[in-house]
């Protein structure tokens, strides 16, 4: 059937054009879609990778500028490796990601990969906290498709920036039925990490995320995709953890431990409103006497406490130098303070501050 404008009547002429102006709006995701590609939606929230600063030479920028359509379309052949869908789920830097923002991707990821017609998801994300929203994924979405996440160092304008390779071995990845069932990974610098295991190393360079413990996944090189292990812990459709209409998560605050760190933090950080505390302890998560014994206290009163260590790499040993059954608290094993605090806000919210020590000794292990 052909459709003459000019002899329509007003109101379905400008119902037209609005249509027609819709679908302009979305055809840059929505191009020949290519069946024998898989589909993947990009889930952007922002980060040096969209990120843009006066000088290609200079440090200075700001994170989250470049929107995601833009991103994608700087990405030559980006598109031959899957039929991508872009959503602007948020725009800021990482140091500025929080709870609400995990919870609305969780269950948008979760929304997505339900249906049929989507194979994967590739999140752009800030550096500075890309390892605790993946761990935060790694807990709460419910699928075996692949959920990757790719950051950079250097912002799109920067000479040598790294974003566009690292998106471009996102998208490959993301398409890569070796992905199933490997839980949340992150994708930078050619390398393709666990959410369990990976950790920001380094403050500037390119090289900066490591999984020190456990190694690499595997690699991803110019799109050419090889695993080599698998992740460690519990992650995705064998967690416990479920946030599907969760609005906000209980409250649990970090001690950074030091010589002479104050006393008072502790019940400080409860009487603000924290129902969990988690100490970067030094050492094998150790802290200064007169904590361990507000430890004490407070976790006599139910609130726990979690044993983590301000150093990068090794396990918090239960019973280590801290006796934690003298201190009531737990200890973290190979979780970082961020990412123990994950677990204790999802556990906290699962199961309250009833929960014993026992369980959430556990879960720590286990995640
Ligand atoms: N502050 C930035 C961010 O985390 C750093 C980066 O992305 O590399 O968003």
């Amino acid at each position: 059937m052909i459709l003459n404008i000019n002899t329509m009547r007003k109101e379905n002429r400008i119902s037209i054009l609005l249509i027609a102006m819709l679908l302009v709006a979305i055809v840059p995701f929505s191009t020949a879609q290519d069946k024998k590609l898989p589909n993947i939606v990009v889930l952007a929230t922002g980060g040096t990778i969209a990120g843009s600063g006066a000088s290609a030479t200079g440090s200075s920028y700001t994170a989250g500028k470049v929107r995601i359509g833009e991103m994608i379309d700087a990405v030559p052949n980006i598109r031959k490796l899957a039929n991508l869908t872009g959503e602007q789920t948020a725009n800021v830097g990482s140091q500025d990601m929080n709870v609400k923002v995990w919870l609305i991707l969780a269950n948008r990821i979760n929304e997505l990969l339900a249906k049929d017609d989507v194979d994967g998801i590739v999140i752009t994300h800030g550096t500075d906290t890309q390892e605790e929203t993946a761990f935060f994924l790694n807990l709460t979405v419910k699928s075996d498709k692949p959920v990757v996440m790719v950051s950079a160092m250097r912002s799109a304008s920067a000479l040598s920036a790294d974003g566009p390779l690292n998106l471009y071995n996102g998208v490959a990845v993301a398409a890569s039925p070796e992905s199933k069932g490997k839980g949340v990974v992150v994708v930078i610098n050619d390398v393709i990490l666990s959410a369990h295991s990976v950790k920001k190393m380094l403050t500037t360079p390119v090289h900066a995320f490591q999984a020190p413990e456990h190694g690499q996944l595997g690699t991803a090189n110019f799109g050419q995709v090889e695993y080599f292990h698998n992740p460690h812990g519990l992650h995705t459709t064998q967690s416990e953890f479920s946030v599907e209409g969760v609005k906000e998560l209980p409250r649990v605050d970090i001690i950074y431990g030091c010589a002479d760190v104050s006393t008072d933090l502790m019940e400080l950080m409860i009487k603000a409103g924290a129902k969990g505390i988690v100490i970067a302890g030094v050492g094998d998560g150790n802290i200064n006497t007169g904590t361990l014994e507000a430890a004490k206290r407070v976790t006599a009163k139910g609130t726990h406490v979690v044993r983590a260590s301000r150093i990068p790499i090794g396990q918090v040993l239960i019973h280590g130098e801290v006796v934690d059954t003298k201190w009531g608290t737990v200890a973290s094993d190979e979780l970082s303070p961020q990412k123990a605090r994950i677990v204790l806000m999802l556990a906290l919210q699962k199961y309250g501050n009833k929960m014993s020590r026992e369980k959430l000794q556990e879960l720590l292990i286990n995640y």
